[in-house]
């Protein structure tokens, strides 16, 4: 079949194409049901494993049906998946969004030079018309790289106003999204007075815009944190933000964090303050202990591999923690620094994982380890499953299981960097490019069909994206 004229009814009436690829004239793609036929599905759900030549059904945005031959009801769409891996959408579990604004801006920088330039410089001079709009794009950058969900850690959330145009941004992009919301408002005098407004403002988002439990955007909170700050103001805003009852993330654990709390996890156990709400970012350097202590007491960690390693964040700490049963996503954090997607950051742990075992098994025995112990299937079960798990959406997405939201993506494996696929899942992983992320659906939307967003709006924004850069850069220079 012709690639481009992939979707046709089911009924073969009129032209499917238009209604379901074609953005609404405000917010994302209308939804319509529809079935995938025939494309090499990578269920990343254990029961199913992968089903090549299968179809996926898919009812008002919710995954129906997962086999060979399914029946679609009258009227439902039909992709061709003749030649493409149908996969789970990526879990992005750690990114500043609204830092797309500033994208580019930190390629050089060291920790220190990103701190004081990025962020006090630029982060904090945002508009919150700059925040929906960096919100918006850097969503659709994502979404066109395969994520479907994301954990957008935002400090640049400062003031309602400004949480309210992210909250804007996150939602007409389509992406589904934890807004996790800066609780960091102390007055130089340490009141926490702005901190108690800020919590209000949260709590009338989560029964407000964010109240549907199942909601595309949900409510999460983040916070400086025990390695930013002296430890009783930071207990005291970890003891606020409990009263949410969101996932709360803050970073810890990294070698380039002036103020790391050494026994730190075992402290914050001490305090009854670790529970199934805290997500550690980074976290490389914990004592070996605290992983199994974060794990007992029901909380989660991400890590960035690009990032950490650049930045001294330590060696990605992936499989320290899976040894101690501690929940891990993976992420792509600060686009003022990294562009990209998942794919990258499954490619880059890999590469360092299996990089610290040959170095462990030179230094044992002077030869490289007799076999791989970490596969590209590892790193799409971080990408997918285990980091929807990880960020507490395991029940809703992340797999390819009747039931779940219908987060989905079409990768050809007929490109000229994904042909002839011979092993599926090394070559989604180790071979695929962005260019080969064909179709990607969000809550059974699709969001970018034959190669390309669909939504309209999206080269306008990314224009009015650099207008707005330049001016904050302006305003910078001049401050
Ligand atoms: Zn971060």
């Amino acid at each position: 079949m012709e690639r481009r004229a992939f979707m046709k009814t089911a009924v073969g009436a009129a032209a499917a194409w238009p209604v379901l690829g074609a953005a609404a004239p405000t917010g994302p793609a209308a939804r319509r049901d529809f079935v995938i036929r025939g494309g090499y599905v990578i269920s990343m759900d254990p029961r199913l494993g992968d089903l090549p030549m299968a179809d996926v059904l898919v009812i008002d945005g919710r995954i129906a049906a997962v086999g060979r031959h399914l029946q679609a009801p009258a009227g439902a769409a039909v992709l061709d998946g003749t030649g493409m891996l149908v996969s789970p959408g990526f879990v992005n579990g750690h990114i500043h969004l609204a830092q797309t604004m500033q994208r580019g801006i930190s390629t050089e920088h060291t920790f220190a030079d990103y701190y004081s330039t990025l962020v006090l410089k630029y982060s904090n001079r945002m508009s919150p018309e700059d925040v929906r709009l960096a919100e918006y794009v850097g969503a659709l950058e994502q979404m066109a790289l395969g994520t479907t969900t994301l954990m957008d850690w935002n400090r640049e959330a400062m003031t309602p106003d400004h949480a309210e145009a992210a909250v804007d941004g996150l939602l007409e992009s389509g992406v589904r999204a934890i807004f996790a919301y800066t609780i960091a408002a102390r007055t130089p005098q340490g009141s926490d007075a702005p901190l108690r407004r800020m919590v209000e403002h949260a709590r009338s988002l989560r029964v407000g815009r964010l109240s549907s439990e199942d909601g595309r955007v949900a409510l999460g909170a983040c916070l400086p944190g025990p390695d930013f700050m002296p430890l009783e103001p930071a207990f005291a805003d970890m003891r606020m933000l409990r009263e949410l009852g969101v996932l709360t993330s803050f970073h810890c654990g990294a070698p380039i964090y002036a103020q790391r709390k050494k026994r730190l996890i075992a402290t914050l156990a001490q305090q009854g303050l670790l529970d199934g709400k805290l997500q550690l970012v980074h976290a490389n350097e914990l004592d070996g202990d605290e992983f199994r202590m974060a794990a007992d007491h029901g909380a989660c960690m991400v890590c960035t591999p690009e990032a950490e390693l650049h930045c001294g964040h330590g060696h990605p700490a992936i499989w320290k923690a899976a040894r101690a049963k501690l929940p891990v996503s993976l992420g792509t954090d600060i686009p003022s620094a990294f562009g990209g997607g998942m794919m990258t950051q499954m490619r880059v742990a890999l590469a360092a994982e299996i990089a610290r075992l040959n170095a462990e098994s030179f230094a044992a025995t002077g030869k490289a380890p007799a076999t791989k112990a970490v596969s590209a299937r590892d790193m799409l079960e971080l990408a997918t499953i285990a980091g929807a798990q990880a960020l507490g959406l395991g029940d809703l997405t992340g797999s390819i299981t009747p039931g779940k939201r219908a987060d989905l993506l079409l990768i050809r494996s007929d490109s000229v960097a994904t042909a002839p696929m011979l092993d599926p899942v090394g070559t989604l992983v180790l071979q695929g490019t962005p260019a080969d992320i064909d179709t990607v659906i969000v809550d059974g939307r699709v969001v970018k069909a034959a190669g390309r967003l669909t939504d309209a709006r999206a080269e306008l924004a990314a224009r009015q994206l650099r207008q707005r850069a330049l001016q904050m850069v302006q305003r910078a220079q001049q401050a």
